[in-house]
């Protein structure tokens, strides 16, 4: 069972991750691209934090939902879609009573639709 405690750690987990990995990320991007995916995703991440802190209502697909967005709008780009539409899809499969399984399952499905992988 997904509790929206576990859901608002798991968030929060991944935010930090991104926050520890810019540098790393603006690395990885300079060789294939202009060097600012990691702050890209900084900026998704940091908007999506805001967010979060701010709740005391949302359930763990409104949270999903709440992250597809901020990674869509606000880190924008491929990227942005790609995270996005993996949120978005667990949002969707959560509402849907899927189980954790199901829900790793539907962002990856997700991600392939948006990307066609
Ligand atoms: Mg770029």
């Amino acid at each position: 069972m997904l509790t929206v405690e576990t859901t608002k750690t798991w968030l929060s987990l991944f935010i930090e991750k991104l926050e520890m990995s810019e540098k790393y990320l603006n690395t990885l991007d300079e060789s294939i691209g202009d060097g600012d995916h990691g702050a890209n995703m900084l900026r998704g991440a940091q908007y999506l934090k805001a967010k979060l802190a701010e709740d005391t209502q949302s359930r763990s697909a409104e949270l999903f939902r709440m992250a597809g967005m901020s990674f869509i709008q606000k880190t924008g780009g491929a990227a942005g879609l790609l995270y996005g539409q993996a949120f978005l899809h667990m949002s969707q499969s959560l509402q849907e009573g899927d189980d954790l399984l199901g829900i790793l399952a539907s962002g990856l499905e997700g991600v392939q639709k948006v990307g066609q992988a």
